[in-house]
Parts: C-alpha cells; sequence; structure tokens
C-alpha cells in the first residue's frame, strides 16, 4: 500500500496516509489533528530539466605564400 501526502481542508493539516488509491482520490482519509473526512491528496511535485543549446563551429582557411 502506497503512503500519500494529504492536506486537510477543514483544519489544514498536512499529513501522510498509508491507504490505497482509490481511498486517496476519493479523500476519505480522516485527518488525524481534527478528523475531519475532508482530505486532499497532495500532487507530488515533479522538476522539469530541458537541455538545449548546440555550439557551431567552423575552420579556417587561409593562403599563404611569399617569396624570399
Ligand atoms: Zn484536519
Amino acid at each position: 500500500m502506497p503512503m500519500y501526502e494529504f492536506a486537510c481542508r477543514a483544519c489544514g493539516a498536512e499529513f501522510e496516509e498509508l491507504c490505497t488509491a482509490a481511498e486517496a482520490a476519493a479523500g476519505k482519509v480522516a485527518c488525524p489533528a481534527c478528523g475531519a473526512r475532508k482530505s486532499e491528496r497532495k500532487l507530488s511535485t515533479f522538476a522539469s530539466k530541458d537541455a538545449g543549446g548546440k555550439g557551431g563551429g567552423g575552420c579556417g582557411h587561409g593562403s599563404h605564400g611569399g617569396f624570399g
């Protein structure tokens, strides 16, 4: 059984509870602080990372000459 994070909508307490996904989605987990069953599952946050950037290269061309 997974552990979910909840935030009580009645008193604002945040807590973690082991419950099924269905229970978590239904918000039927009782708040340990006030006992209200108005918990709202907190969504885990993701850190997105984007990679980019491309470097360009060049080649030089030179001429040489001379007579000494
Ligand atoms: Zn509460």
